[in-house]
């Protein structure tokens, strides 16, 4: 068997060979994976800016610097994990309802595979065909979602499938198990008083950023664990959960944010649950700032979610 693992950076200097995530060797050999990294360059859901079709390369560019080992969790990644980095999945640009189907068809095969998928993004609108593939697999899930909004919404411009909707179609389609799940970050100006309360009204459990300042990181992530429980579990990372200070490069920006080292603090809390998949999204590389801030953060955040699906196969 065929275990896949980043090119070492002590034997080529990182900057050389292709852009893959971490210098992971591209191909779709699922039977040899247990983790693969996947793009979705797809940005038709974003409700303001566009761009994030650019997300995926620009998320692997800054990987390079990553290396395989992960002190925090003090764990070697690629000792208990076979991982590739897969390409991206099929998008056409401009059509949501065919991207979904082409974005689900991709993801269900890696699924089907007993692989876990790292996806790039994207904005958050391909959060519902990755759910609905996940789902096919694995039966309903937990979601852990970071954001600063909770993507609840019922339409924009009267269309339902966008980056606001995607965690009220994923409910109403039946592909989260609402009691496990949890919205964490919440916070800037909405439509109208009753928005968030359309998360509760989903059964969703949802803390703002001022209820996680209220009782503080730790306790948070002891919510977060405790809401989770045993169930299998999707993590879905909207990088405007970070401030804009530390992540300028996304499509709705909100202050008052969590900084970087938090947002670590956050996913390195979730060891130990079960993961079948994640995602990382709402990165657009052309609103980003000096040394590429965004990706940067975007790109770790991967590699601690990877970390965490590492742990949990090491047994750890
Ligand atoms: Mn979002
Ligand atoms: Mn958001």
């Amino acid at each position: 068997m065929t275990r896949y693992e980043p090119a070492n950076s002590l034997e080529t200097p990182r900057f050389s060979g292709v852009r893959t995530f971490m210098r992971l060797p591209n191909n779709r050999d699922l039977p040899n994976a247990a983790a693969a990294i996947v793009g979705a360059p797809f940005d038709t859901g974003a409700s303001f800016r566009a761009g994030a079709r650019f997300g995926p390369e620009s998320i692997r560019s800054a990987s390079h610097l990553l290396r395989p080992y992960n002190p925090s969790q003090d764990v070697s990644i690629f000792e208990h994990l076979s991982v590739i980095d897969y390409g991206d999945v099929t998008v056409v640009p401009g059509f949501i309802e065919e991207s979904y189907a082409e974005i689900e068809k991709g993801l269900a095969e890696i699924h089907q595979a007993s692989v876990v998928p790292i996806v790039l993004g994207g904005d958050h609108s391909i959060a519902l065909p990755e759910l609905r593939a996940a789902a096919e697999t694995h039966g309903p899930l937990a979601l852990v979602q970071f954001d600063s909004h909770a993507d609840t919404w019922d339409a924009y411009f009267g269309k339902k499938y966008n980056h606001g909707t995607v965690f009220k179609r994923a409910v109403e389609e039946g592909l989260l198990r609402p009691e496990h799940s949890i919205q964490v970050g919440m916070r800037g100006s909405l439509y109208d008083a009753g928005d968030l309360e359309e998360s509760r009204r989903l059964g969703l459990e949802l803390l703002t950023t001022d209820d996680v300042r209220g009782i503080g990181v730790p306790a948070t992530i002891e919510r977060i664990r405790d809401r989770v429980g045993d169930a299998k579990l999707y993590v879905s990372f909207d990088v405007d959960f970070v401030d804009p200070a530390y992540a300028p490069g996304t499509g709705t920006p909100e202050i008052g944010g969590f900084t970087s080292r938090e947002a670590q603090v956050f996913v390195r809390g979730l060891r130990g649950l079960d993961i079948v998949g994640c995602d990382v999204v709402e990165v657009y590389p052309q609103y980003d700032g000096p040394g590429q801030v965004t990706s940067l953060m975007a790109a770790n955040i991967a590699y601690e979610l990877l970390t965490l699906v590492a742990v949990r196969r090491s047994g750890a």
